[in-house]
């Protein structure tokens, strides 16, 4: 038998493909489980949803065959030390971009909509809110596009379905490709951050992107401008966005991730309202947790049976030692 640790609540389905194969004793634990050093001694798999997994797990894991992250971003993860073991790191592929992409419209939609603002209107008995004609259309407004890899090409669509003017950075995408899909391309973010009525983030978080929007971005921007951030805490530089919002240099913000997850209740943006949160759950969809479950297991599964998809694995100089543990 094979033993695979979870970290973190994955969907059923996941655990049900690997426990239908009769070949492997699943191990759940909980996010960030201090349990996790008595697990790791006979296990051949981890999958793992936020928890980070360092040198110290690494090393204690002599059987490791894989490491399968539940999702796309793998910052918590010590990938050299990974790749000094020879364990393969797997992502989930493009399993979670619709369901991202849609959150993004669906924040995009709150502050255009002030839906939550409204909401709460309403329950407290002021219905003559909208007199304010506070609401306002994503039609003919832009969007500035930050990364357009997956997630950030999906949101590209679906704005450009509302009617928006696409404009995208990515200084890794060519200019041809950004513009064969009709969409505006930029050389550098900060030239069009004047221009964006919404500026979206859809970036990894390495050394180089965070702090991405400080306070001299936000200072570029449109005082009817909004900026939201999908990708990773630490990227939109919390402090700053406060000082933005809080004196008007933006008119909001939307974040469904923050520095610290989950934020302390006395983090001063959770006191402001025009910012609308959610709890890092862009791409927390029934269907979608569902896609990503699956693709961890089967990750998994193939792992044992000595199979990758080198499209998913991320540390590629693994594959060919691939049998070196274990
Ligand atoms: P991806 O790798 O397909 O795309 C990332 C893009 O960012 C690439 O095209 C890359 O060239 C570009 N990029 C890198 N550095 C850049 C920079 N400095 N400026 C502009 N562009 C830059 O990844 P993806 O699947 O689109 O996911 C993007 C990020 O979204 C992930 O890394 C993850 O952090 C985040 N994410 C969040 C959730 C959520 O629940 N909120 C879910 C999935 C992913």
């Amino acid at each position: 038998m094979k033993k695979v640790l979870v970290l973190g609540k994955i969907h059923d389905s996941g655990i049900a493909l690997l426990r239908d194969t009769g070949e492997i004793v699943v191990k759940e634990l909980a996010e960030h489980s201090e349990d996790i050093f008595n697990e790791l001694s006979d296990t051949d798999a981890i999958i793992v949803r936020m928890t980070k997994i360092t040198r110290e797990i690494i090393e204690a894991a002599p059987h490791l065959k894989i490491v399968a992250r539940h999702g796309v971003g793998y910052e918590a993860v010590d990938i050299t030390a990974l790749s000094e073991f020879g364990v393969p790191l797997t992502i989930t592929g493009d399993v979670n971009s619709v369901a991202v992409s849609e959150h993004t419209l669906a924040l995009m939609l709150s502050l255009a909509k002030q839906t939550v603002v409204y909401d709460q209107a309403v329950r407290m008995g002021n219905f003559g809110i909208r007199d304010g004609f506070d609401s306002t259309e994503l039609s003919a407004k832009t969007i500035l596009l930050i990364g357009f890899g997956r997630i950030g090409k999906a949101t590209a669509v679906r704005a450009q379905g509302f009617g928006m003017r696409v404009m995208v950075a990515d200084p890794f995408v060519s200019r041809q490709n950004v513009e064969a899909e009709g969409y505006n391309y930029v050389t550098d973010f900060r030239y069009a951050l004047e221009e964006a009525d919404y500026v979206c983030i859809h970036v990894p978080k390495r050394p180089e992107t965070e702090n991405l929007i400080s306070a001299e971005e936000l200072k570029l921007m449109k005082e009817s401008a909004y900026v939201i951030n999908v990708s990773r805490g630490g990227i939109v530089n919390e402090a700053a966005l406060f000082i933005a919002l809080n004196e008007g240099w933006i008119a909001g913000a939307a974040l469904d991730v923050f520095e610290l997850e989950p934020p302390n209740l006395d983090n001063p943006l959770l006191k402001l309202k025009n910012i609308v949160v959610s709890p890092h759950c862009g791409a927390f969809t029934e269907e979608c947790a569902q896609r990503m479950a699956m693709a961890c297991a089967q990750a998994v599964v193939s792992a044992f049976e000595g199979n990758f998809d080198p499209q998913l694995v991320v540390n590629k100089e693994t594959l060919p030692d691939k049998s070196a543990r274990g």
